[in-house]
């Protein structure tokens, strides 16, 4: 597939320049939602991370008239069923802090022993553009620790610690993170069918 322009449906700058870096070597113009100011903020009120995602693509394409890929992640926790899942930015309520979201965590988990605190980030991208819907997603499996470590990264980084690391994900520097990260293998899955 060939394309020459993106949007990204955020205004969220560090999300534009994480992602943009990581399409950087594809010959394709990068923009985000700050360039489009009349097109409307869509409520993340799906019941998955596909239908957000899926949600805000569509928007953005037809509020732009090109193709536009927008991302939804969330943590995973098994123990919880999958929460907080869909609703990681609100885990705590809906003016949350990262640090109220992390803290409720890490009470919801603290009877729970190592062996069950595995958890997951799951990233899901929407390509949407005339006449084409896709999906695709990066999951990267690990735990919950005790308490936090770490201060790079945001949301959950602190208490997440991926599968094979000693170190939590705010315990990695950014582009450590992003060469492993759930965020980066949807993406890396999104450029493959660019590039086919
Ligand atoms: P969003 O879909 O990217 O807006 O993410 C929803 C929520 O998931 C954020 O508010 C964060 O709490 C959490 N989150 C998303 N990506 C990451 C990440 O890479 N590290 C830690 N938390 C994240």
């Amino acid at each position: 597939m060939k394309l020459d322009t993106l949007v990204l449906a955020t205004r969220n700058p560090h999300k534009t320049e994480e992602i943009r870096a990581m399409l950087a070597d594809l010959s394709i113009t990068v923009r985000d939602l700050t360039e489009f100011p009349d097109c409307p903020d869509v409520e993340e009120d799906g019941r998955t991370l596909e239908e957000n995602a899926m949600k805000k693509a569509l928007s953005a394409h037809r509020c732009t008239g090109l193709p536009v890929i927008a991302d939804d992640t969330g943590l995973e926790v098994y123990y919880l069923l999958g929460a907080p899942g869909v609703y990681s930015a609100r885990y705590a309520g809906e003016d949350a802090t990262y640090e109220d979201n992390n803290q409720k965590l890490l009470k919801e988990m603290t009877q729970v022993p190592p062996r069950k605190r595995q958890a997951r980030f799951r990233c899901v991208v929407a390509l949407v553009g005339k006449g084409f819907e896709q999906l695709f997603e990066g999951k990267v499996e690990g735990d919950i620790l005790r308490s936090p470590r770490g201060t790079n990264g945001f949301g959950y980084d602190p208490v997440f610690r991926p599968e094979g690391e000693e170190r939590s994900y705010a315990q990695l520097s950014a582009e450590e993170k992003n060469s492993i990260s759930h965020r980066a293998i949807a993406i890396r899955r999104l450029k493959e069918h660019l590039q086919s």
